[in-house]
C-alpha cells in the first residue's frame, strides 16, 4: 500500500510519498509561495536527489497537480500512475472538540472543519482547500485525516478548562486544546515499543521542541495535560512564541505603550521567543554557537531562560502523573541539542532524573536512551515522524473500512 500525506499550508503543500509495507519514503518535497509571483517546488524521491523549480502557481489546486504529475514523470517519477496511491492522509489542525481519533474525510469532517475556521484562521481554510484539490485531481482516492488536535481529547475538564467566567467556554469554546498531537502520539507509542512494555502502563512526558514547541503529560497511552492552549502560543517559549506571560501584559502593551492589537499578535507570536530575548535568532544552532564560540551572555541568558520553563513543566506534569517512567526529548531541537538537554536535566535528581553525560552527548540517528543506568525515570531521545503517523492510522482506518 502506498499513502500520500499532505500537510496544507495558507501558501503550501508539503507532501510525502510513504510505502506502507516498508515504512519507507518513496518520494517527498514542497510547493511554497502558492498564489505570490513566482512560487518553489522543491522535490526529491528515491530516484533523485533534490530538484527545484520556480513557476507561477495560482492555487492549492495547481500546486497539488504539480506534485501529482512529478509522481508519475516518466524519467524522474516514482510510479506509474496515480492509481497506485491507495490513499491521502491529511494533517489536519482543528477539530474543536470533535474528534479523537483519525478519520475518514466525509461531509461531516468538512463542515467540522469549517465550524473550527474561527479557532484556526490560518491553517483550516488551507487543510479544507487541500481536501477539494484531492478531490478534483484523484476524485476516487479515499482521504483521510489526523487532526493536531485529537490526541488530546482525553485531557480531562481539570486541565482543559481555564478559570474565565464559565459561558466562554460553554459558549465560545474557549479552553485548552494543545497542539502537535499527532508527534506526542507518535514518540509515546515508539517508546513504549522500544521499551517493549505496555504504553498502557507508562506515565510519560514527551517533549515536543521544534519552531513551535510543547510538552505533554501521558498516562496511560493518553495524553492528560499539554502546554499549548487555545492557541499554540501557550506554553513553553519557543523560537519566536513567548509561551507563558502574564495574560494582563498585552493589555499593558496596548493601554499604557500604545500597540495596536495587530502589533501585539505579532509581537507576541513573532518577535519574542527565543529571537526576542536574544536579539539573535530564533534558529538553536546560531544560538548554540554563539555560546560556546563567543560565551554571548545574552544567548546564554535566553537559553537558561528556555530550559527553566522546560524544567518547571516537567516538574509540574511529574506532580500530575504522580510519578514518571519515562521522559522523551523529540523535534528538530529536542533530537539535536545535547547542550539543551543536558541542561534541562540538571539537578533533577529529586524527581528520579539523570542523564547519562556521555551518551547524552553522542550524536546517532535513531532512538536513544540517554538516562544513567541509576536514573529511576528512563530519558529518551525518538526522532519524531508525523507523517508516518498519519500515514499509519490512514492505512489502519482503509483496513477497518474494508
Ligand atoms: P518545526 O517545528 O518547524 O517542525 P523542527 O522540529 O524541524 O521544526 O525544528 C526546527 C528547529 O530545530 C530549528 O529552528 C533549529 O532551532 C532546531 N535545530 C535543528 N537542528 C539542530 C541542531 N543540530 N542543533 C540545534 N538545534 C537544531
Amino acid at each position: 500500500m502506498k499513502i500520500l500525506v499532505l500537510n496544507c499550508g495558507s501558501s503550501s503543500i508539503k507532501y510525502q510519498l510513504i510505502d506502507m509495507q516498508t515504512e519507507n519514503l518513496i518520494a517527498e518535497g514542497i510547493v511554497e509561495k502558492i498564489g505570490e509571483d513566482i512560487a518553489l517546488f522543491t522535490y526529491k524521491s528515491t530516484r533523485f536527489t533534490k530538484k527545484k523549480r520556480e513557476m507561477v502557481i495560482d492555487n492549492h489546486e495547481q500546486g497539488l497537480q504539480l506534485i501529482l504529475e512529478a509522481l508519475i514523470d516518466p524519467v524522474t517519477g516514482v510510479l506509474s500512475g496515480l492509481d497506485e496511491i491507495d490513499a491521502v492522509g491529511h494533517r489536519l489542525v482543528h477539530a474543536g472538540e470533535h474528534y479523537s481519533d483519525a478519520v475518514v474525510v466525509t461531509d461531516d469532517v468538512i463542515r467540522v472543519l469549517q465550524e473550527c475556521v474561527s479557532l484556526a484562521p490560518l491553517h483550516n481554510p488551507a487543510n479544507l482547500i487541500g481536501i477539494e484539490a484531492v478531490k478534483v485531481n484523484m476524485p476516487n482516492c479515499p482521504q483521510c485525516g489526523v487532526f493536531d488536535t485529537a490526541f488530546h481529547q482525553t485531557m480531562p475538564a481539570m486541565a482543559y478548562l481555564y478559570p474565565l467566567p464559565l459561558e466562554f467556554y460553554t459558549n465560545h469554546k474557549i479552553r485548552r486544546y494543545g497542539f502537535h498531537g499527532t508527534s506526542h502520539k507518535y514518540v509515546s507509542l515508539k517508546a513504549a515499543d522500544y521499551l517493549k512494555r505496555p504504553v498502557e502502563e507508562l506515565k510519560m512526558i514527551t517533549c515536543h521542541l521544534g519552531n513551535g514547541a510543547s510538552i505533554t503529560a501521558i498516562k496511560n497511552g493518553k495524553s492528560v495535560d499539554t502546554s499549548m492552549g487555545f492557541t499554540p502560543l501557550e506554553g513553553l517559549m519557543m523560537g519566536t512564541r513567548c509561551g507563558d506571560i502574564d495574560p494582563a501584559i498585552p493589555i499593558h502593551l496596548q493601554q499604557q505603550l500604545g500597540f495596536t492589537v495587530d502589533e501585539v499578535n505579532t509581537i507576541l507570536n513573532k518577535k519574542s521567543g527565543m529571537l526576542g530575548l536574544s536579539h539573535i535568532s530564533n534558529d538553536m544552532r546560531e544560538i548554540e554557537d554563539e555560546i560556546l564560540i563567543k560565551n554571548n551572555p545574552k544567548a546564554i541568558m535566553a537559553m537558561d531562560v528556555y530550559c527553566y520553563r522546560i524544567k518547571k513543566y516537567i516538574g509540574s506534569y511529574f506532580a500530575a502523573l504522580n510519578g514518571l517512567d519515562v521522559l522523551v526529548f523529540t523535534g528538530g531541537i529536542g533530537e539535536n541539542m545535547s547542550m539543551l538537554r543536558e541542561q534541562v536535566c540538571r539537578e533533577m535528581e529529586a524527581i528520579g532524573i539523570k542523564l547519562n553525560l556521555e551518551e547524552n552527548s553522542k550524536r546517532i540517528d535513531g532512538i536513544q536512551v540517554l538516562s544513567a543506568e541509576d536514573s529511576k525515570v528512563i530519558v529518551l531521545k525518538i526522532p519524531t515522524n508525523e507523517e508516518l503517523m498519519i500515514a499509519l492510522e490512514t492505512e489502519s482506518l482503509l483496513r477497518q473500512e474494508k
